[in-house]
């Protein structure tokens, strides 16, 4: 446990633990062994297989974001975590972390039954960073609190607009009616991440009330990949 609780965190009798080893087997590496036997070996079953070269090569971040939601649930209670919508906001902490690179992440070895072997896991920092966020959550009550925090999270910043609308709620809204726009937070579209988000049930959207119509402010990728499969509808967060 390496996180600094702030005063701004909610009481709890239990702590939010969250450690890079929690994330054990969340990234996959391609690791190189030498089979080659020591002196004296009998061969076969034996333990002299040694680690060569370990690339990391993807996080699973979907398994991150299990991680991370476990973590959250044991911390405020699984009641409260279903009724705050917690889900939606722990998948876009987690999307935006430093714990989606593979940079951040780093392996060991060390010697098992069969020889070498290797544990990749994130590093200590990006956990912390990670759970000094999902702490942050937790202490948002309100539904604006959490669509705010999320926002600055990912862009650093909160438009005007977002910051000023009184009522936030989330309803199911036709794609047709979300106004796209060259809007200055307008992020060229990744093709990777849009299939990412092929079989997303979480709201995809947040978007601003315009008359009949919807600005999109954010879930870009996640609004294209809906409309790629066809469906007609979406579920959004929608401020007014
Ligand atoms: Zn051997």
């Amino acid at each position: 446990m390496r996180t600094a609780r702030s005063s701004r965190t909610p009481k709890s009798d239990r702590p939010l633990k969250l450690n890079s080893d929690d994330f054990i087997g969340c990234a996959e590496a391609d690791i190189d062994y030498d089979e080659t036997h020591e002196d004296g070996c009998p061969g076969s079953y034996c333990g002299c297989s040694k680690i060569v070269s370990v690339e990391i090569r993807r996080v699973s971040i979907d398994s991150v974001i299990y991680t991370a939601q476990e973590a959250l649930k044991k911390y405020i209670g699984t009641v409260s975590y279903r009724d705050g919508l917690f889900g939606y906001f722990v998948d876009r902490i987690v999307t935006h972390s430093k714990l989606r690179v593979v940079d951040y992440w780093s392996y060991k070895v060390s010697r098992g039954y069969y020889g070498e072997e290797c544990t990749v896991f994130p590093n200590e920092d990006v956990v912390s960073e990670l759970a000094s966020s999902l702490l942050s959550l937790a202490a948002q009550k309100s539904l604006k609190g959490k669509i705010k925090l999320v926002l600055k999270y990912e862009y650093g910043y909160i438009l005007d607009e977002v910051e000023s609308a009184n009522s936030w709620t989330l309803e199911s809204i036709k794609i047709q009616d979300v106004i796209m726009g060259a809007l200055h937070h307008y992020k060229k579209l990744d093709r990777s991440i849009v299939h990412r988000y092929k079989n997303y049930d979480l709201p995809r959207c947040v978007v601003m009330k315009r008359g009949e119509k919807f600005a999109i402010i954010d879930g870009y990728h996640r609004l294209h990949s809906a409309k790629n499969s066809g469906e007609k509808k979406i579920k959004a967060f929608v401020g007014e």
